[in-house]
């Protein structure tokens, strides 16, 4: 069994607005648009997409908006029968409000039936047999460390949110895999600008796993424990026109190339050329790439 993800299914409410409302301002949106979201569901549709064999475990409420996220998936051919409905609350939701001409935007999650995902709900196949579990942070924490527990497999996790990773979590986990916020957050350094040395010695600085951080238009920094050279790996030339969800397509795209025996340098190439592609369209899930799209393109 390829890929396993443990994580959040959240409906996203798109507002395109002329101008972000200040606090207690009412300002009237140009349009509303839906759209699948949750970091869990967009790292499994990304997987979906790349090869077969990925199962989405979690929550979501017995309503419309569960129905979509599920019907989302599954068009991503993810595998949605760990995925269990909620009787009397609504599926997760994030309501952004994106600012026309800047694309500056708010962002206001409602946990939703994510927040009663239960450590006896990842005590489940899918997570005993797959290759490789991703895990985020959107589900509450002690589901998360039961999943990493109950993993049969190599165990990736983005710490996002961020938020403190406990120690015994972190002995749990393979790779894990921050963007540079989320890094410096999890240090507990400074903001700002940080140098590829720099961000090396805040990896560095973590208790356990890889870590592979993740860099935007530079790429991903392959940083581990056993002193070998960091690794900065860059994307392939392409037009970005909305980086949205590229941290998610990128994790789906580690597990899927770690599940199908890359190395984990082959893997973080096919990783930062699949998540590079999906900046090329609109949204988190609008331009994910398949299997094919990225071999052409890897560096
Ligand atoms: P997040 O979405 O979590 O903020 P990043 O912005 O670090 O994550 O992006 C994750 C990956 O997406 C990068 O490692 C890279 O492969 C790709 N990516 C993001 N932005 C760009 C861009 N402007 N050009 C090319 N690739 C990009």
């Amino acid at each position: 069994m390829p890929g396993t993800v443990v994580g959040s299914l959240n409906e996203d409410v798109l507002v395109a607005v002329g101008r972000l409302p200040g606090g207690g301002e009412t300002v009237i949106g140009r349009s509303a648009t839906l759209a699948p979201g949750g970091k869990g569901a967009n790292q499994a549709a990304a997987a979906g997409l790349l090869g077969p064999g990925v199962h989405m475990v979690g929550r979501v409420g017995e309503d419309p908006a569960g129905d979509r996220q599920l019907a989302a998936l599954a068009s991503s051919r993810v595998d949605v029968s760990g995925v269990h409905r909620t009787p009397g609350v609504p599926t997760g939701s994030a309501t952004i409000p994106v600012e026309e001409g800047t694309g500056e935007n708010l962002i206001v999650v409602v946990p939703g039936a994510n927040a009663e995902l239960t450590p006896d709900d990842v005590d489940v196949d899918p997570v005993h047999r797959a290759d490789v579990l991703l895990l985020q942070l959107e589900v509450p924490m002690d589901t998360v460390y039961a999943a990493a527990a109950a993993a049969g497999g190599r165990v990736v996790l983005t710490p996002a949110p961020p938020q403190p990773l406990p120690e015994e979590l972190l002995a749990l986990v393979d790779v894990l895999v921050p963007n540079e916020h989320e890094l410096v957050q999890l240090t507990g350094a400074t903001a700002g600008a940080r140098t590829p040395v720099e961000l090396v010695a805040l990896a560095r600085s973590i208790f356990g796993p890889v870590v592979v951080v993740t860099l935007g238009a530079r790429g991903a920094l392959v940083v581990r424990r056993d002193g070998s050279p960091a690794l900065l790996q860059p994307p392939p030339p392409v037009t970005a026109v909305d980086t949205t969800g590229a941290g998610d397509c990128f994790c789906g795209a580690l597990a899927q190339a770690l599940a199908t025996d890359r190395d984990l340098p082959a893997a973080v190439r096919f990783a930062v050329t699949a998540a590079a592609l999906s900046t090329t369209g609109p949204g988190a899930r609008g331009a994910l790439p398949d299997a094919e799209a990225v071999e052409a393109l890897l560096p």
